[in-house]
């Protein structure tokens, strides 16, 4: 005998709606029927039930359909929240989300990386600050998404390792238990990874995304979700090694990937070759742009070990999509072709034409999909 739970039937039917509204921008109730195959009364019930929640409106036009005047219901965006941090090892930022996944306020505070406690501060602080300036309550907030470079135990919030911020098992999660709202912390790159596969969840069922920032990551996606491997430390590609006793990391190994790969590795290159010495980044990028010659032959060079990486990668897991992004986004869309060619240079195995290989469109894709856990969970029809 086949039981029948209604009230999850009842969970599914509301979530379904709630989706259709968020595609939609304004539908009738009968519409809403006909889309989902949801009876009519079904479809009432749930509406007049969202409205006294706050989470549908009226819209105040009416449209005439087949002589009948119908009132179109909405989505009100602003009835609920989420919010996304993103520890860095130089900056926490904060993203204000609503349903509508549109982004209501971004912070960027700098910080000095000096002991988790005092970033925890910071964010309490602010988000205290954001929820008081937007009037909001933990009934309006859905979640907190945490992302940072670092392996983590997700089921239980603990940050296992990130030697980028200096912290070891310590658990993340019930720093931020008594806001009263579900926490997720994950790693920046199964975030990005995330965010990109949600822009795209119609047409992949598997992704790769390298990501590029202080280190260097791999977020998996497989059947659509996040692969995290048996012990939480899937996509560490950072540290598979490219070189016997090679260039030291800043995981203390030697020749892993990330030494030669992370934005810091193309500061470095640079101040071998150089007279004048830089200190970061965005100084090599201003450079670049005025077509430095230096700057262009370390590009060359990061490019060539890039592609090894990512070529290793493709010969492993053979994936039809790949996304690289990150901090590295300003100085690789228009270098694509040739990482490509880098990348399929001795790949006698896999046809290029079948992977498609591309730069992330926006580069903080990690704060985004951080923020994009508790909506999909609020979301998702199970
Ligand atoms: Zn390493």
């Amino acid at each position: 005998m086949i039981e029948v739970n209604h009230s999850k039937i009842k969970e599914t039917n509301r979530k379904k709606i709630i989706t259709l509204l968020l595609e939609k921008n304004e539908i009738t109730k009968l519409d809403i029927s006909r889309i989902l195959d949801i009876s009519i009364t079904t479809v009432s019930t749930n509406i007049t039930e969202l409205k006294n929640e706050g989470i549908v409106e009226d819209v105040r036009h009416l449209e005439s359909t087949g002589g009948r005047k119908a009132i179109a219901v909405k989505l009100s965006e602003n009835c609920k929240f989420s919010i996304g941090i993103a520890l860095t090892p130089n900056n926490i930022k904060i993203a204000l989300v609503n349903l509508k996944k549109e982004i209501i306020e971004k912070l960027k505070i700098r910080h000095k990386n000096n002991g988790i406690e005092n970033l925890i501060g910071i964010i309490n602080e602010n988000i205290a600050l954001l929820m008081e300036k937007h009037n909001l309550d933990s009934e309006k907030i859905l979640g907190i998404g945490i992302s940072l470079p670092g392996t983590v135990d997700f089921e239980n919030g603990i940050i296992k390792y990130s030697y980028l911020l200096g912290i070891k098992d310590f658990n993340l999660k019930e720093k931020f238990e008594h806001l009263n709202v579900p926490i997720y912390v994950d790693n920046e790159a199964n975030l990005s990874a995330y965010y990109e596969f949600l822009n795209r969840k119609n047409i992949l069922k598997n992704l790769l995304y390298v990501s590029i920032t202080d280190g260097l990551g791999l977020g998996i996606i497989i059947d659509g979700k996040i692969y995290r491997g048996d012990n939480d430390s899937s996509g560490e590609f950072g540290h598979i090694k490219v070189a016997l006793n090679g260039k030291k990391c800043k995981c203390g190994a030697r020749g892993c990937l990330e030494a030669y790969t992370s934005m810091n590795s193309l500061v470095d290159g640079y101040n071998e070759v150089s007279l004048e010495a830089i200190s970061d980044v965005e100084e090599f990028e201003e450079l670049y742009l005025k077509g430095e010659e230096a700057t262009k032959k370390v590009l060359d060079k990061y490019l060539k070990i890039l592609g090894m990486g990512i070529s290793n990668l493709i010969m492993l897991l053979d994936p039809n999509t790949v996304i690289i992004g990150g901090d590295i986004n300003n100085l690789l869309n228009d270098k694509i072709d040739i990482l490509k060619k880098n990348i399929y240079k001795d790949n006698l195995f896999t046809d290029e034409n079948n992977c498609t290989i591309s730069v992330a469109s926006y580069k903080e894709a990690y704060l985004l999909g951080a923020a994009m856990m508790p909506i999909e969970e609020f979301l998702e029809i199970k």
